[in-house]
């Protein structure tokens, strides 16, 4: 039995409880937080429809990114955090600091409170939203060098993220002081859903595509990775001495548009193709290239396929 104990921020979201189910089946003690102490049972009940006997070993705190409130108890006798939640909603907020400012001080508060709390190492989960869009070039091969630059006009989702690891590795020069911080930038992220805890991801797009409200293969292409994967690069990163002071690209190999996803629904899970629009498919200039050769290279790690991905997201919503 391990002695670590590890704080997983934002219990309920839908990357943090398949992190939370491989730190418990790993051995691992798990302090979550969770903005409202009603939102317990949710997480608590998922890990059990996992089939997690241990849930002794998860201790439950209230925290909010918008406030201080909270994060000194649930890190306290932690050796590492990983700082999973940010907003990630479906839709464009009016304003966009509804997104910028918890996803930024959030990330903040919770770097200050693991650094006062003499944590060993942080992983922050930002996204390829930090990395690739500020840059149009048509076959350009993104690694964990470029960076998606505050000031383009992007969504407010993807500035949140591109933002909030910037204002973390600003942090961490000047207040760091001992603790190591290591990022992850998944791609789109798919996989099961786990006793009804999902995201926008795929709620966005695999039920919009086989309940048929998608109608038009939007003018790009995203990368594709299994939720399990990126809890398990997780993992690897919080726990690799050369992990400290790096970025990960999290990502299966190639890329899909929207018409590529219906496709191979409709092929593999010919039961769901009633109400699925016919989506053209996009130009191959459209494809995005994206590099996850660093995880694999400096931490052994590898994805499972985009199409498991896909169909077991969908096979969650849709039992087969
Ligand atoms: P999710 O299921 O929507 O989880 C988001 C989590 O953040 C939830 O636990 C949510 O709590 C919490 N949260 C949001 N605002 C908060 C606030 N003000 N205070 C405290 N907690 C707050 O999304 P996810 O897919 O698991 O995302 C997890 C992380 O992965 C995020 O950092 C996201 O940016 C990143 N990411 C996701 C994708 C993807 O495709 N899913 C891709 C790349 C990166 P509530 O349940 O209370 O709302």
């Amino acid at each position: 039995m391990k002695q670590e104990k590890v704080l997983v921020t934002g219990g309920t979201g839908f990357v943090a409880i398949h992190t939370i189910q491989q730190l418990l089946q790993q051995g691992y003690t798990v302090n979550t937080t969770v903005r409202t102490m009603q939102k317990k049972d949710v997480v608590v009940k998922a890990l059990q429809e996992a089939g997690i006997a241990h849930t002794g070993r998860i201790h439950f705190f209230e925290a909010d990114l918008n406030s201080n409130a909270g994060w000194a108890a649930a890190v306290a006798g932690c050796r590492y955090v990983l700082h999973v939640a940010s907003p990630f909603p479906a839709a464009e907020p009016e304003n966009p600091d509804e997104l910028i400012i918890p996803a930024r001080d959030g990330a903040l508060r919770v770097l200050k409170a693991a650094v006062a709390a003499g944590v060993q190492r942080t992983v922050l989960t930002s996204s390829f939203a930090a990395v690739g869009y500020s840059n149009n070039t048509p076959g350009y091969v993104f690694t964990e060098s470029d960076w998606t630059q505050p000031e383009t006009p992007n969504r407010a989702y993807i500035r949140s993220k591109a933002i909030a690891e910037k204002a973390a590795w600003d942090f961490m020069e000047k207040e760091g002081g001992d603790m190591e911080l290591s990022v992850i930038n998944p791609v789109g992220i798919f996989g099961p859903a786990l006793g009804g805890i999902s995201s926008a991801s795929l709620d966005t797009v695999i039920t919009g595509i086989v309940e048929g409200q998608i109608t038009e293969t939007p003018p790009f292409t995203m990368g594709v990775v299994d939720v399990r994967d990126v809890a398990d690069i997780h993992i690897k990163a919080m726990l690799h001495p050369a992990a400290a002071g790096e970025r990960f690209l999290a990502t299966s190999e190639g890329a899909m548009s929207f018409a590529d996803v219906a496709a191979l629904i409709k092929k593999e899970r010919p039961q769901l193709a009633g109400r699925m629009a016919d989506l053209q498919p996009v130009d191959n200039s459209l494809y995005v290239h994206i590099s996850a050769a660093k995880a694999a290279k400096m931490l052994n790690w590898h994805a499972r396929p985009k199409e498991e991905a896909i169909l077991a997201g969908a096979d969650s919503f849709y039992k087969p």
